[in-house]
């Protein structure tokens, strides 16, 4: 089964993706963490193959063999992920591997395309969205930094994701969209736990 959840930056998909893949006991991927994982390799060396580089996932986030869990998440790192994330043959690489990934097994899958492209068989679709100040103050909050300067990088980025030519951040027709402005993360979590219920209740036979 795979539970795919999409939706803008900062509204809430890691710690909700995290802890429904716990409760349920299907594995987590963090797709947005191998566009960042691109995106070093990048600033390292601007030549470097999307398609070449080692990247693991499971307990820390591995780039060829070393542990960049924490470098992935520099503001410069965050913007580069955004611009790499548009470039076809990057999009390329990485929905093979996440394809390859989700072929076998139970996931919560998330980032800004799995309903829509990389999973469109998914048995349930979360958008998971809030309004952009909220998104903002939550960053703000966690991070340390300037309200405003995290506002401007934010819709930047939702403008980047929103409107490139592959892949662009989108609800799929059939998803669940849940509003995080009005909702609270265990609200959520609940929810989407309760609609896996219902999902795989109803693909089992008779
Ligand atoms: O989710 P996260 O903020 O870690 O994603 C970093 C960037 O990777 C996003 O801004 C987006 O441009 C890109 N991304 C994407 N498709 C995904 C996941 C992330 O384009 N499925």
């Amino acid at each position: 089964m795979i539970v795919a959840i999409d939706g803008p930056a900062g509204a809430g998909k890691s710690t909700v993706a995290r802890a429904v893949a716990e409760t349920l006991s299907f594995t987590y991927l963090d797709t947005g963490a191998m566009y960042r994982c691109v995106a070093l390799a990048r600033l390292r060396n601007p030549q470097a193959d999307a398609a070449a580089l080692e990247i693991g996932l499971t307990e820390a986030v591995m780039l060829d063999g070393e542990d960049v869990g924490e470098e992935i998440r520099s503001p410069a790192i965050t913007e580069l992920a955004s611009e790499v994330a548009a470039e076809p043959e990057v999009r390329a690489a990485m929905a093979k591997r996440q394809q390859a990934l989700l072929a076998s097994g139970d996931w919560v899958a998330e980032g800004r395309d799995i309903g829509t492209v990389i999973a469109p068989h998914a048995e349930l679709k979360i958008f998971l969205t809030a309004d952009a100040s909220e998104r903002a103050r939550r960053r703000a909050e966690q991070t340390g930094r300037e309200l405003a300067e995290v506002l401007a990088e934010q819709e930047q980025r939702d403008r980047r994701d929103g409107e490139r030519e592959l892949s662009p951040l989108a609800a799929a027709d059939d998803a669940v969209i849940l509003d995080t402005t009005v909702l609270s993360a265990d609200e959520v979590i609940a929810r989407i736990v309760d609609l896996a219920g219902e999902r795989a209740g109803a693909g089992e036979p008779r």
